[in-house]
């Protein structure tokens, strides 16, 4: 999908420049000649970036970026200012004024592309947490994601440059801020160090390591822990191909050596708000996804993750020849737990249950709270010799271990019934095995309780040696 792009300039002559540059690289153009008409297309077009000239009548291009950045309908779209200026104080301007980046005139083709790609790439990729996020909304899951006022103390930055005058004034300068900072002076000693810790920022300087400094950023990219890291790289002014390297390799920032100190405050507080915006997100979304798949009492997972589940693992273990076991296991006589204790001792019987059947089953195995007193553990690859087996320690351990109940010194003894059902992993629905589990439940109810029960079908003849054991 291409992306849109909207071009602001008071002259004429200079937007149709960049447009014709855009459109050979298939970007979808909009124009703008002043602030106001460029807002209006902002709110009614959202392209995925803004190229916004500094100097033009009326409203300059500082307002028009602040506008952009105030309104939360907007303030995602990327802006990159595009600039006669070369002023430093100017840039700190533009960066206070919320903009991306800047691009300097006559704008370097390579430069535009890769600044582009680059904030287009992560623009998507906020998108898609937006969309989820307001998903969420919907239905009532979430919270307020707006990054919180953080101790900075707990923002992590990790320096990547060698041990000369400019580093010790980067950390100084970080320093006040008030972020932890780590520096390290080789990119090997770095990428120990990241292994480790979840850092709100990496700072690279290009001098350190050599050539390896853009493959070291592209690993940091790749890599687990760091991988939601932004990284900003500090090089040589006018060094536009290594840049344009560097922004495709997923670096999200540059500074240009001197580096200058409200330019670093601003870059780095940017960045850190960016990570911390997305951590929010994220976490929110995983969130969510649990407490949809999680039962609020006993912290099993419920019956929605039950269903997701089976059909994961009939997938992966299709056609393979694999059993697959249910147990569905009912407390005998709950009803009584809660009239003689009351209702709260049973929600505390329910959960010492949740936890023991936990304890006492595979990480393979999943547990599952299928409503009231009723639970399911699902064994994959367990044929229903085992399965029996395993229900009978589950159904020993709850009856040998009765419940303490504070008051009086009483414990409260409680036994399970268990149902177990087997069939091939892949071809058996899920209804189908809850269904024949629970027919054996029931026998082991009129059976006379405290008892496990296999359901009618299970394979009379010998189960098969597993592979290993053939070969
Ligand atoms: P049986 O041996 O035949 O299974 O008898 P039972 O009393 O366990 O079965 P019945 O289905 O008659 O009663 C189940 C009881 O479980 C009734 C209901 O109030 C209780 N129950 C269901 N969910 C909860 C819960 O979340 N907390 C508490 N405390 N009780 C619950
Ligand atoms: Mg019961
Ligand atoms: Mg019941």
């Amino acid at each position: 999908m291409s992306a849109r792009v909207l071009v602001v300039d008071d002259i004429a002559a200079n937007v149709r420049l960049l447009e014709a540059k855009l459109l050979v690289e298939y970007y979808e153009v909009l124009t703008a000649n002043d602030g106001a008409t460029a807002l209006e297309i902002v709110a009614d077009a959202m392209p995925d970036i803004v190229l916004l000239d500094v100097m033009m009548p009326g409203m300059d291009g500082f307002e028009v970026c602040q506008k952009i950045k105030e309104n939360p309908a907007t303030a995602h779209i990327p802006v990159v200012m595009v600039t006669a200026l070369s002023e430093v104080s100017d840039r700190v301007k533009g960066l206070e004024a919320g903009a991306d980046d800047f691009l300097t005139k006559p704008v370097n083709d390579l430069a535009l592309f890769a600044r582009i790609r680059s904030l287009v790439r992560l623009k998507r990729a906020m998108d898609e947490w937006r969309a989820r996020e307001s998903t969420f909304t919907q239905f009532g899951l979430n919270n307020a994601v707006a990054p919180e006022d953080t101790d900075p103390s707990l923002l992590q930055v990790l320096l990547v440059a060698d041990e000369y005058g400019p580093s010790q004034r980067i950390v100084d300068t970080l320093s006040e801020e008030g972020y932890t900072i780590e520096h390290s002076t080789s990119t090997d000693e770095a990428a120990a160090r990241a292994l480790d810790g979840d850092f709100h920022l990496i700072l690279v300087d290009d001098r350190v390591g050599g050539d390896d400094v853009l493959r070291f950023c592209s690993q940091l990219r790749s890599s687990g822990v760091t991988r939601h890291s932004p990284i900003l790289i500090m090089l040589d002014d006018g060094d536009t191909e290594r840049l344009a390297k560097a922004f495709d390799l997923g670096v999200n920032d540059y500074l240009v050596r001197p580096v200058n100190k409200n330019e670093l405050t601003a870059r780095a507080k940017t960045q850190i708000r960016r990570k911390q915006f997305e951590d929010n997100l994220r976490q929110q979304y995983e969130k969510s996804l649990t407490a949809a798949v999680t039962d609020s009492l006993t912290g099993l997972y419920n019956r929605r993750y039950l269903e997701t589940h089976f059909e994961e693992l009939s997938r992966d273990l299709r056609g393979g020849g694999k059993p697959i076991s249910m147990l569905i296991m009912d407390v005998d006589h709950f009803k009584s737990v809660n009239d003689d204790y009351g209702h709260a001792a049973g929600d505390e019987v329910l959960r010492g249950l949740a936890q023991r059947v936990l304890s006492g089953i595979r990480g393979f195995d999943t547990a599952i709270r299928l409503g009231g007193e009723e639970f399911v553990v699902l064994m994959p690859n367990v044929e229903g010799r085992s399965a029996v087996v395993a229900a009978n320690r589950l159904r020993e351990m709850v009856e040998a271990n009765p419940f303490d109940i504070d008051e009086n010194d009483g414990t409260l003894g409680v036994t399970m019934s268990i149902g177990v059902a087997t069939g091939p992993a892949g071809d058996i629905g899920l209804t189908d095995l809850l269904e024949r589990a629970d027919q054996a439940l029931y026998a082991a109810k009129n059976g006379g309780r405290n008892r496990v029960e296999v359901a009618d079908d299970l394979p009379a003849e010998p189960d098969p040696l597993p592979e290993a054991a053939r070969a």
